[in-house]
């Protein structure tokens, strides 16, 4: 059987990254993966600027300067953060200004103001310094930051708050990006109903779909097309017929195991897929089926020819691995943003597997710093309510004693 690391490259490899652009405000940006590279249109900052408040002088005016015998220089003119002082400072002279204001021709360097007496722009009343200042100290250059035509960020950069501050000094309150990936999940099963609905004799309520939708959100969609499907291999063909159009991947759960209701297998020669495989070696979650399907463009949207299309077991624990362990990995491909990409770390398992031996599985567990617990409750397949204190996924290698004190793979959620 197919090994979890092959089916992830070949998923990879059917997955094309989205390659339409959108502009966006920048100050919505987070998490959105630049498109194009953004370059500095001035330098930053655009002028030398005071870094304290106090007074631009003449360095060397300044240097004698000391408590007993302080140096009084004029004080010209008076500006804040926002002004300009339109003359040059003289021999002799200074100017009052505050942090970030420019500072004036002829002076190179500030004086702290708690080293002067604080004089203001009055010729009665000049400013008394009692510690100098070397020219060029105290003086934020033009360009400090940044030069004009330098690249800011790159294209490809997946923008956070920190990068979106630098972008706005772009001056621009829009940036591109890619346009967010779209996804389509579809759940099948005759016996699934949507929450919503009343409950009726013979059927449960839909975890998978529900499950999907709101990991894709938790890493960051912000909208996921998601739908239920009768167990009609017409009616899904046509499902996703319809969900191609404007997707990059869709996932369904449901219908890939060798029961008559299992409808997939079915569905994939119906619509003239190309199979990529069924069955991983995995617990939960193996009877996995992967193919593509061509895509035929409609309107505005421009997505890749062929898709692919993920069809996952309905058994909701299974999903839950699958989706962490083979969507992540597509997603990434699709988005270029490496946050789809599960976190996997070395731990000390603090306590034994009730599940161990045979086939790589995959245990609900509790993580703190390096070390990893399983939890205690339900770990078959089909439950779902041990996953509300999940944070990661312990693995349990084919060949390993699932044993405390086993290093064991743990993929923090
Ligand atoms: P299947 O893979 O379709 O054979 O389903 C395996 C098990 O998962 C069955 O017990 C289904 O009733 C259950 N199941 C299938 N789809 C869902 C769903 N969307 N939500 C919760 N359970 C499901
Ligand atoms: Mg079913």
């Amino acid at each position: 059987m197919l090994t979890l690391e092959k089916a992830v490259e070949i998923l990879r490899d059917s997955a094309e990254p989205v390659q339409d652009k959108e502009r966006i405000p920048l100050i919505e940006a987070s998490g959105r993966v630049l498109a194009e590279d953004i370059t500095a249109p001035m330098d930053q900052p655009p002028f030398p600027r005071s870094p304290l408040d106090g007074y631009a002088v003449r360095g060397e005016d300044t240097l004698s300067a000391s408590r007993e015998c302080p140096v009084t220089l004029e004080v010209i003119g008076k500006i804040y953060a926002g002004e300009v002082f339109h003359g040059k400072v003289e021999k002799g002279q200074c100017v009052r200004l505050m942090t970030g204001a420019p500072i004036p021709e002829g002076a190179d360097t500030v004086i702290r103001q708690e080293d002067t007496d604080y004089g203001e722009a009055r010729k009665a009343n000049p400013v008394r310094i009692f510690r100098g200042s070397e020219p060029w100290k105290n003086y934020c250059y033009a360009g400090e930051d940044y030069k004009k035509g330098d690249i800011l960020l790159r294209a490809g950069t997946v923008l956070n708050g920190d990068r979106i501050g630098i972008a706005a000094g772009s001056g621009d309150d829009m940036v591109t990006v890619y346009r967010e990936p779209r996804i389509s999940v579809i759940s099948t099963g005759d016996e699934v109903i949507s929450p919503g609905e009343p409950i009726r004799p013979g059927k449960i309520y839909d975890s998978n779909r529900y499950l999907l939708a709101g990991r894709l959100g938790d890493l960051g969609l912000g909208e996921i097309n998601s739908s239920h499907c009768p167990d009609r291999i017409g009616d899904m063909c046509e499902r996703i017929r319809e969900a191609a159009k404007t997707s990059d991947l869709i996932i369904t759960t449901g219908g890939v195991s060798v029961g008559e209701k299992d409808i997939m297998h079915g569905v994939m020669e119906e619509l003239g897929a190309e199979k990529l495989f069924w069955k991983i070696s995995l617990k939960p979650g193996s009877p996995t089926l992967a193919f593509t399907i061509e895509r035929k463009k409609t309107g505005s949207f421009s997505g890749s020819d062929r898709i692919p299309v993920i069809c996952l077991t309905g058994n909701p624990y299974g999903v839950a691995v699958n989706f962490e362990l083979l969507v992540r990995p597509v997603m990434e491909k699709i988005t270029g943003n490496s946050a789809w990409l599960c976190p996997k770390r070395l731990c000390l398992l603090e306590n034994d597997s009730p599940k161990r031996g045979g086939i790589r599985r995959f245990m609900r567990g509790s993580f703190t710093e390096g070390r990893v617990r399983i939890l205690t409750g339900s770990h078959a397949s089909g439950t779902l309510s041990s996953m509300a204190d999940c944070s990661c996924l312990v693995e349990i290698g084919e060949g390993s004693s699932g044993k405390a004190g086993e290093e064991v793979w743990t993929y923090i959620l």
